[in-house]
């Protein structure tokens, strides 16, 4: 059995990175990825793969058969893209003014295909079946959520779960396995504040929203520093305030937008709660008034022990110990963490980014782009991951 695929996955290069930047010069935002799947659903069926389409609107769901039968190990791959507009002189850049792949979910399709080339090729040898979920809509939009709904993911239930994200602020060939919990889960925070609005020049008739909204941000910058246990983590902020419409108009309403960022329900339900006493006491304090709406995005992505344990053996063997290591849990969120009510899963980072050849711009900014030298390894990943699952499940 093999176990790395590495020379077999190198074998791929010119194919991974022909995905990749085909892809890439031609993005598709949430729940739009069409000309996206249809490629990812040829692909699949051209490579023996029993394939539906038109899951959660765009997404696609392919199972393979191995040899013999045995459990169902699911790999997620997302393909949709962010709407910004991408700088870049590069021969693949964006054909659509605006929008861009600028987190790399280009890479993750290309590598999805490359990992089910593979296992396709020794299917024969395999004792169970490989799911591969093409999501739409990580981005926004709920994504996962609407594959979950679905009922697609349910025949067969998957045993075990694994995804992989390209990561520009880790070193090329680098991979991050570990358990426990790993991206933080999220909420939008709506906030409305209302007073009263009048005169510039008349203050004492009106409840002026932004002073009031003044006391409110520094009283929510309380939350975390003295009602957070410091062993515990929360972010929480606010990245946008919008009140007011002229230099001589005393503001009626002022709106802010922000996230919650947490690992524990607990420590989500206390700064919440802290939140919304803050906003009613502050604001009634001053004889205005608040509103918040909580979105919750994605819960934590939490890495199974077992899951993390097999996906970090099989990280060994394919790229050594020298590039295998762990970091500290990251605040930023990834939908991969619905996956988790549905089976075990673990979610691995690989390494992408390359300062000497300026491929090392973060995610989500306008010059994001990676290093393609890392396709194969992360091809050769994913398939081993599944693949060394399904030896252990045979053995015991
Ligand atoms: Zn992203
Ligand atoms: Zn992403």
């Amino acid at each position: 059995m093999n176990l790395s695929y590495r020379a077999e996955a190198e074998g791929l290069f010119s194919q991974l990175v022909a995905w990749r930047r085909d892809l890439h010069r031609h993005p598709e935002l949430s729940f739009q990825e069409v000309r996206t799947s249809g490629i990812v659903a040829r692909t699949l069926l051209d490579l023996g793969y029993e394939v539906r389409t038109g899951v959660a609107q765009t997404g696609v769901v392919a199972l393979l058969h191995g040899g013999r039968p045995g459990p169902t190990v699911m790999l997620r791959a997302d393909m949709d893209a962010l709407p910004i507009q991408e700088s870049s002189e590069a021969s693949y850049a964006s054909a659509h003014p605006g929008v861009m792949h600028a987190c790399g979910h280009d890479g993750h399709v290309a590598m999805g295909l490359g990992a089910a080339t593979l296992l396709a090729r020794h299917a024969a040898e395999l004792a169970g079946n490989i799911l591969f979920v093409f999501q739409p809509a990580e981005e926004r939009d709920g994504g996962a959520a609407a594959m979950l709904a679905s009922g697609a993911l349910h025949d067969p239930k998957p045993d075990i779960i694994f995804g992989l994200h390209l990561w520009n602020t880790l070193p090329a060939g680098r991979v991050i396995v570990q358990a426990g919990p790993f991206m933080a889960a999220a909420d939008v925070l709506r906030i409305v504040v209302r007073g009263r609005g009048g005169h510039g020049g008349l203050p004492h008739e009106t409840i002026d929203a932004i002073a009031v909204t003044g006391q409110v941000l520094t009283a929510l910058q309380t939350i975390v520093s003295r009602n957070v246990n410091p062993h515990d983590t929360a972010v929480l902020s606010i990245g946008m305030v919008h009140g007011g419409t002229a230099f001589n108009v005393i503001a009626e309403t002022v709106e802010l937008l922000g996230t919650l960022r947490t690992f524990e329900p607990t420590v989500r339900e206390t700064v919440l709660a802290r939140l919304r006493v803050l906003l009613d006491g502050v604001t009634a304090g001053m004889g205005a008034e608040a509103e918040l709406i909580v979105e919750p995005l994605t819960g934590p992505v939490i890495n199974d022990p077992t899951a993390s344990e097999t996906a970090r053996l099989a990280a060994l063997q394919l790229v050594g110990n020298a590039a295998v290591g762990r970091i500290t849990p990251l605040m930023v969120s990834e939908d991969f963490a619905e996956y988790g009510k549905l089976a075990p899963s673990c979610f691995i980072l690989l390494g992408s980014g390359n300062a000497e050849l300026g491929l090392d711009a973060p995610h989500h900014s306008p010059r994001f782009d990676f290093d393609e030298r890392v396709l194969p390894t992360g091809a050769a990943l994913l398939a081993a991951v599944a693949t060394r699952y399904l030896v252990e499940k045979a053995g015991t």
